[in-house]
């Protein structure tokens, strides 16, 4: 059955991924991600909006679908990343509140980033202090839905309890908050895999959960698996500026990849014109990237409908390793194979 991320008389089904849209970046532009792409949704940070005076003038006026000049699913974070000091409490109702008057359609609270290195009390202090700031504001959301994102650092244990708390809080959109450090560690999805699998277990079916920062084709379809519905990333722009090109099986840089006989045929307008001149231009290289996320999104979503996509990461998981033996994807799924069963 097709479960649906439903807002505001909007419904997309899952899974889904957000490209992420910056105003001022010169490689993603609104209409490519609408009309070219074919996106339905898109997050974008309202933090920025907000502290730049002249467009928060007019992003209030307009409403934030007029502003973009995009209709579809507009999903927003709140800033949590550049936040500072001063009185959080009422910065969290001001961006919330903010985020809803300009008419988004999913809203972030301003939770505390918790990277791997926080010791437990510290972890535990700002995953409660994340809940409590999600309750204060779910009052304010308005028609919006506000998003519970869950923290916890590297303790699996209170990222169960942050779930536990979302789901009496009655949530009815998750978010599993500062993962990225986590599975940029040579593709080890193990501890990943453990808090999704997790979430899913906790929260009602009905409760979409998103993977912030989650965006390389590689490994979307083993959260999809897991039970990971939304992702969003800039992944496709900042790899191809380090002049990486996106693959089901990895990403390669020119020099790793064989031209001859390329891991993966890809059907994008950019490689019509051959892989070598996608290298050598760094915009038509975060354009194949998309596709190449769009792509996986599309053909892994089917197959999870379907019930088979257990076979396709047997297979991406082989071609993946023949070309990274060093890699921990395999024996990291491994790992997660072994839970399930015990
Ligand atoms: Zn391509």
């Amino acid at each position: 059955m097709t479960r649906f991320l439903s807002v505001k008389g909007k419904a997309l089904p899952l899974p889904l991924f957000l490209p992420v849209f910056e105003l001022d970046n010169p490689f993603v532009d609104i209409d490519m991600l609408g009309q070219d792409f074919g996106f339905g949704a898109i997050m974008t940070n309202a933090f920025f909006l907000y502290k730049h005076r002249e467009r928060k003038t007019e992003v209030l006026d307009k409403g934030i679908h007029e502003f973009l000049g995009f209709d579809g699913i507009v999903v927003t974070d709140s800033g949590a990343f550049q936040q500072f000091s001063g009185p959080l409490y009422l910065k969290n109702k001001t961006i919330v509140a903010f985020q809803r008057d300009i008419g988004v359609d999913v809203i972030s609270p301003l939770d505390l980033i918790t990277p791997p290195g926080d010791k437990r009390t510290v972890a535990s202090k700002k995953m409660l202090a994340t809940i409590k700031r999600i309750g204060q504001v779910l009052p304010l959301s308005g028609e919006s839905t506000l998003i519970g994102v869950g923290q916890g650092g590297r303790f699996l244990d209170l990222r169960g309890q942050a779930m536990e708390m979302l789901a009496e809080l009655g949530v009815s959109y998750a978010a599993l908050g500062a993962l990225v450090p986590f599975f940029n560690r040579n593709h080890d999805m193990e501890f990943v895999g453990r808090v999704i699998r997790q979430a899913r277990a906790i929260l009602p079916k009905s409760v979409p959960i998103h993977l912030y920062g989650g965006g390389d084709p590689l490994e979307l379809p083993f959260y999809m698996a897991l039970g990971c519905d939304i992702f969003d990333s800039s992944s496709f722009v900042h790899y191809a500026l380090g002049g990486w090109y996106m693959t089901p099986y990895g990403a390669l840089k020119r020099e790793e990849m064989d031209l001859k006989n390329p891991p993966y045929f890809c059907p994008c307008p950019q490689c019509s014109q051959g892989i070598e001149k996608v290298y050598q231009d760094k915009v038509s290289l975060a354009r194949h990237n998309l596709w190449a996320i769009v792509h996986t999104m599309k053909k892994a979503g089917g197959l999870l409908k379907e019930g088979l996509l257990d076979e396709h990461l047997m297979h991406i998981a082989a071609r993946h390793m023949e070309l990274f033996p060093s890699s921990r994807l395999a024996g990291s799924w491994q790992a997660l194979e072994l839970d399930r069963e015990a």
